[in-house]
């Protein structure tokens, strides 16, 4: 008969398996991005996965096991799919949003997944372990959020922020006002009167 204690090991298995994955997809990621904000924000949590892993290995020793992954079929398909779709829009202004879709899929994952392994670590009467899962999904769940603001600021513009485009700089518009590439619209008129929009 399987207990919750093995099923909390099955997926802890899981999780380090799939942080494996993650932190060597994670520096394609960054390569793949042409929105600097992006890359940074791929490579400050490839900084965090390595500690996740960390983490992990802290949270089988407190079970007295050995640290061991399973292969993570789910991380494999969704870094597939992202591999698929970074090829598919390379050049295009859209790469930053493919990218940024491809990754939330795999912080949704982990959310879920370590959502799963916090409480059961409560439930086992294991609270440190608890606590060190609550901490990486906390960490996930900002990740989410970051790439879910970079997605917000990319979104109805061509390329994704300011900082990336020198029109930005030299203030050069199109015809409708709006900055012809990256960069936040601008509305001459109602800035001068301190709009709400800026
Ligand atoms: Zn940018
Ligand atoms: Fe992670
Ligand atoms: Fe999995
Ligand atoms: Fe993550």
């Amino acid at each position: 008969m399987k207990t919750l204690k093995d099923l909390f090991l099955d997926e802890l298995a899981d999780m380090y398996d799939a942080e494996h994955r993650i932190i060597k997809a994670l520096p394609k990621l960054a390569k793949a991005a042409t929105c600097s904000d992006l890359k940074a924000a791929f490579q400050s949590h490839l900084k965090q996965t390595e500690a996740q892993v960390k983490r992990l290995e802290q949270v089988f020793q407190s079970f007295g096991k050995k640290a061991k992954g399973k292969t993570c079929e789910a991380t494999v398909g969704l870094l597939k799919e992202g591999d698929e779709i970074a090829a598919e829009f390379k050049g295009s202004p859209s790469i930053n949003a493919a990218l940024i879709a491809a990754a939330q899929k795999v912080e949704h994952y982990e959310m879920a997944a370590y959502g799963c392994l916090h409480a059961w670590a409560g439930l086992l009467g294991n609270r440190p372990a608890a606590d060190l899962l609550q901490e990486t999904l906390n960490e996930e769940t900002d990740a989410n959020r970051s790439l879910t603001k970079l997605a917000r600021a990319s979104s109805n513009e061509e390329a994704m922020c300011e900082s990336d485009t020198n029109d930005s700089k030299t203030g050069m518009r199109n015809n409708s006002g709006i900055l012809r590439r990256g960069g936040r619209p601008t509305f001459p008129d109602r800035k001068r009167k301190g709009s709400v929009l800026r």
